[in-house]
C-alpha cells in the first residue's frame, strides 16, 4: 500500500461527488512538554484541526496555561487517571467491569470537574476511554452523567450507541504498541487508512480518525503524520474535521 493508493481512494470520493471526512485525535496530554509543543506546532503549521485527549487527574496548571495559547484545539476527557484496573493477564483497562460502576462513574465526574477547573468549560463533554476500552454496561449511563460523545478505536457499531451519545472513533493508530512502540510503518498505516475510508464510502459513512500519541512517537511517525496532514490540506475530496463539529456538543452539563 502506498500514498498512491490513498490518492486513488480520495479520487473515488471526489468522483462520486462526496467528501471523505478525516479527523485527528492525540491522546495522553497531561503536562506542558517539548513533545506537546511539537504537536501544537504541527497543528498550527498545517492548520489542521486537533482534538487532544487530556488525562484529568494528571493534568497540570502548566498544561492549562500552554493550551490557553491554543484556543482552536478541542479538548476531550481521557478517562480519569489512566490507571489500569484489569488483572495482570487481561488487556489494560481503566473503565472496565473490574470495579463497581458507581466508582468508575464517580471518577469520571471528578475528572470532568478537574477539566472544568483547569480549562474553564472549554473541554467538550466527550469521553476517550484509556486504551480505548470501556465496559459496555457503562455506556448507556454516560449521557446521564453529562457526556455527549464517546471515542474508541475501530469501526463504530452505531453513530449513536445510546440516545444523546454520539460515537466518533479512530481507525489508524500510528504507534506499534505490541512491537517496538515505534511507527507502525507507512504501508501498514496507509492500509488501515484506505481500508477505513473504503468502508466509510461503501457502508458505514463514519468519519475516519487518525490517532497520534505525542509523548511516544518516533521520527518516522511524526514524518508520516505531517505528510498525511499536508496531503489532506491540499487535496480536494477530503476534509479534516474539528472534534467540536463531529461531536454534537450540548449547552450545559448537569
Ligand atoms: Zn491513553
Amino acid at each position: 500500500m502506498s500514498w498512491h493508493a490513498l490518492d486513488k481512494e480520495i479520487a473515488r470520493w471526489r468522483d462520486s461527488g462526496r467528501t471523505a471526512e478525516l479527523w485527528w485525535r492525540d491522546d495522553d496530554a497531561a503536562d506542558a512538554t517539548v513533545a506537546l509543543d511539537r504537536l501544537l506546532d504541527l497543528h498550527r503549521k498545517t492548520g489542521m484541526p486537533l482534538a487532544l485527549a487530556v488525562v484529568p487527574a494528571l493534568a497540570t496548571q502548566a498544561l492549562a496555561a500552554r493550551l490557553a495559547e491554543e484556543p482552536g484545539v478541542d479538548l476531550l476527557q481521557h478517562g480519569y487517571a489512566h490507571v489500569n484496573h484489569a488483572p495482570p493477564l487481561d488487556k489494560k483497562c481503566e473503565l472496565g467491569a473490574h470495579r463497581p460502576a458507581m466508582m468508575v462513574l464517580g471518577e469520571l465526574g471528578t475528572g470532568w470537574l478537574a477539566l472544568e477547573r483547569l480549562f474553564g468549560g472549554r473541554a467538550l463533554p466527550v469521553l476517550v476511554p484509556p486504551w480505548n476500552r470501556i465496559a459496555p454496561a457503562l455506556v448507556p449511563t454516560l449521557p446521564e452523567i453529562g457526556f455527549a460523545g464517546l471515542s474508541t478505536f475501530g469501526p463504530r457499531p452505531r453513530a449513536e450507541p445510546v440516545k444523546g451519545l454520539r460515537q466518533v472513533n479512530v481507525h489508524l493508530d500510528l504507534v506499534d504498541w505490541q512491537g517496538h512502540r515505534g511507527f507502525v510503518g507507512e504501508a501498514a498505516a496507509l492500509t488501515a487508512l484506505v481500508m477505513a475510508l473504503d468502508t466509510a464510502r461503501h457502508s458505514s459513512n463514519e468519519p475516519v480518525g487518525v490517532l497520534s500519541h505525542h509523548l511516544v512517537m518516533d521520527e518516522a511517525a511524526w514524518d508520516f503524520l505531517r505528510s498525511l496532514l499536508e496531503r489532506a490540506r491540499t487535496m480536494s475530496g477530503v476534509e479534516v474535521r474539528a472534534g467540536s463539529r463531529l461531536f454534537k456538543s450540548r449547552e450545559a452539563r448537569p
